[in-house]
């Protein structure tokens, strides 16, 4: 067999040659196999034989002609092979015979699987040469789509479109050459995307300006953080032949749809973010200066509560569990952050904070820890005892069981029954099987949970008998609306009698008035606990209320 002939019936990509009467010449294996028809059925034949009429001249013999013109031509187009619809990325080549355009000489690419948007890019036309990133054309059209499908979906996720200014490119290129510059150019990039989500897009904008689109943040602020994620990234020394190169970056922030729904207007506003942050020499500057204010404020918090385990300033306070006639039973543990500088960090500001990065876990150990050692120390009545709240990771973490022992004998607490742990509704829905297996593993040993915030989620009654739980807390907005109308103390009164009916124990939580104390002790609840009897206090207050043995309020 002529070597040509094999070489080109082996190629993956389909290879065809067509005359001015566009009729094929030659078809390789892979054409006919993909096409599903005989040899015999495309050589020789016309295009619009093999294709129909209606394609042939819808597109394909424009693209003839202009070939035959003596143009190169690439595209992208669907084409429908049997049943499958494939992306394919085709290439007219003119062919010539003694100076005259004889033939079109095509190549077409399976590109079906790089997926719609990533196989036009895959072009190099829309990447830059140097960094490999996607160019600024490339930037247009991909911003133009995320805006495009944020529109069309109903879900709530925002855009960011960052511009990120490389600080002493100029100067490196000046020292070093522009050959080193280039690489570390590139380098950058590779960091930057690093840095990133696969979601999101990084291009070169021009010169020692890149863009990057983070398409999947859930808040505003989110940008913030993943700008100084970057800063930090690109902040990170190259060593060049035992020199250091030190590049810096400046970003500047537009979020849609707050900043603008428009593909120009958010280049602007972020340019001029940019702008901004190289002017004052922040790290990174959000357009809406309130949501700049807001994105600092969480960094900081966030790594203010890193440190705060170390420098003590963490605290648990003690909130009375009490009987209808007002007999301290337990307690409820509550987390108190004292800021150096803040003052009085409520939970529900750094919790959800310590979620998102993790410490939620050095939280979860710490207060498992802290209480064993309070209870431990106070000299409590028969029965008595301290609930703690757990996060669902804590909660559904293998080693919780393990954790709870080296918590309970450090601090020399013999008696299980004394901890017990408090589980949000909502939260043992999000893995039932997985949080009931979980519940009996800790009761195996005499650890028993609650179920907090009862009547907030919408699990039904029926999910109730099969939590192995002795005892629900009721969510307060159904103590806060007690006063409101006989039907919503009906309501109340409902909740209370099922869970009673199935001997289960009843806390009510969020008790603030007299009035509402009066409706429970009517609705014939087990505990209660709230403001009226007492704040959540320091132990040694707590303790003090302990001792002195007297009913609250
Ligand atoms: P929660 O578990 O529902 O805790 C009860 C919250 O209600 C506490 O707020 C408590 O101070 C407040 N409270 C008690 N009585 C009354 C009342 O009569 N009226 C009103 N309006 N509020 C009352 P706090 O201490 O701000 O805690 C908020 C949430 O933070 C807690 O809700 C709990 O989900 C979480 N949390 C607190 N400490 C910890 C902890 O150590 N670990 C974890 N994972 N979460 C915690
Ligand atoms: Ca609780
Ligand atoms: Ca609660």
């Amino acid at each position: 067999m002529d070597p040509y002939e094999y070489i080109v019936n082996i190629s993956r990509d389909f290879i065809t040659l067509i005359n001015r009467d566009y009729v094929y010449e030659i078809v390789n294996d892979s054409y006919c196999r993909e096409m599903g028809l005989p040899r015999e059925q495309v050589l020789n034949r016309p295009v619009a034989a093999v294709w129909g009429e209606e394609k042939f001249e819808a597109s394909i013999r424009k693209h003839l002609d202009d070939c035959f013109q003596g143009q190169e031509i690439h595209y992208i187009d669907q084409f429908k092979f049997g049943p499958f619809v494939k992306y394919m990325h085709v290439s007219f080549y003119p062919f010539r015979k003694d100076g005259r355009i004889t033939h079109a000489l095509v190549f077409s690419h399976d590109i079906t699987q790089l997926g719609e948007i990533e196989s036009r890019l895959s072009n190099y036309e829309y990447r830059d040469p140097v960094t490999g990133l996607f160019n600024r054309r490339s930037l247009n059209i991909i911003l133009e789509k995320e805006i495009e499908k944020a529109k069309r979906s109903r879900s709530e996720k925002l855009r960011a479109l960052l511009f990120i200014a490389l600080e002493n490119m100029a100067k490196v290129n000046q020292v070093h050459g522009h050959e080193i510059g280039d690489l570390l150019l590139e380098n950058t990039g590779l960091r930057i995307r690093r840095a990133l989500r696969g979601s999101d897009f990084v291009f070169r904008f021009e010169g020692n300006q890149l863009t990057a689109i983070l398409t999947n943040i859930s808040r505003s602020t989110d940008a913030g953080k993943v700008a100084q994620k970057i800063h930090n990234a690109v902040a990170v020394p190259y060593d060049f032949k035992g020199t250091e190169i030190l590049i810096a970056c400046s970003i500047g922030i537009a979020v849609y749809p707050g900043d603008g729904e428009e593909r120009n207007l958010l280049i602007q506003r972020a340019a001029s973010a940019l702008e901004e942050a190289r002017k004052s020499g922040s790290s990174f500057l959000l357009f809406n200066a309130e949501l700049h204010h807001e994105a600092q404020e969480r960094l900081r918090l966030e790594s203010d509560l890193a440190k705060a385990f170390d420098e003590k300033q963490l605290q648990l306070h003690f909130q009375p569990v009490v009987d209808l006639e007002g007999r301290i039973r337990g307690a409820e543990g509550l987390i108190r952050w004292q800021h150096p500088r803040r003052g009085n960090v409520p939970p529900l500001d750094f919790l959800p904070l310590a979620e998102e990065t993790g410490l939620i876990q050095a939280i979860g150990r710490w207060t498992l820890f802290t209480a064993c050692q309070h209870l431990a120390g106070w000299d409590l009545p028969e029965g008595f005892y301290l609930s703690v709240n757990l996060s669902s990771r804590d909660f559904a973490d293998a080693h919780l069981p393990e954790l709870l022992d080296t918590a309970m004998s450090k601090a020399g607490l013999r008696d299980p029954r004394r901890l017990k742990l408090e589980l949000t509704e909502t939260r043992c829905m999000q893995d039932p099987e997985r949080t009931i297996a979980r519940i009996a593993e800790l009761r195996e040993k005499g650890i028993e949970t609650q179920i907090d915030d009862f009547g907030s989620g919408y699990s039904s009654l029926g999910y109730l008998k099969k939590l192995p739980v002795q005892t629900f807390k009721i969510d307060r907005v159904f103590v806060e609306a007690l006063a409101e109308s006989q039907e919503e103390r009906d309501y109340l009164g409902r909740i209370i009698d099922t869970i009673r009916s199935r001997r289960k124990q009843v806390v009510v939580e969020g008790v603030g008035t007299a009035e509402q104390y009066a409706f429970l002790k009517e609705m014939r609840c087990d505990l209660l606990q709230g403001f009226y009897f007492s704040r959540p206090v320091p132990a040694a207050d707590f303790e003090a209320l302990l001792k002195r043995g007297q009913p609250l309020p």
